[in-house]
């Protein structure tokens, strides 16, 4: 266990973090559903033909990454507070030194100190 981490703190911050993460997710969902609803309207129809614009398609791909994205950064989240829960939050992964906190509080997801992500060592 990293000595250094306040456990309550980083409690808090996760759990800040996977509420906003979940709004984004949620309102991505409802941005595709749009795009749906947009391709299934015979009025909307026209966009596709407009070359100017980004067609509804890769608009909804750009919306599927995004969500994508939103879900991925939930499931470090979720994982993070797991290590949070075992004591094993704030260790680097690779070589088990305690990651520094002012590293943590700005990317509380990080599991590895900044030279392991580097690859410096
Ligand atoms: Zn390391």
């Amino acid at each position: 266990m990293n000595e250094e981490i306040d456990p309550a703190v980083f409690t808090d911050l996760l759990t800040s973090l996977r509420r906003d993460a979940s709004e984004h997710l949620r309102a991505r969902g409802e941005a595709i559903r749009d795009v749906q609803d947009a391709r299934n309207d015979p009025a909307g129809a026209d966009d596709e033909h407009d070359p100017e614009g980004a067609t509804l398609s890769d608009e909804w791909s750009r919306l599927e990454g995004l969500r994508r994205a939103a879900s991925a950064e939930i499931d470090e989240i979720d994982d993070a507070l797991r290590r949070l829960g075992d004591g094993t939050f704030g260790v680097c992964e690779s070589c088990g030194r305690d990651i520094p906190v002012g590293r943590l509080l700005v990317r509380p997801t990080a599991t590895l100190c900044v030279p392991c992500a580097e690859g410096r060592r």
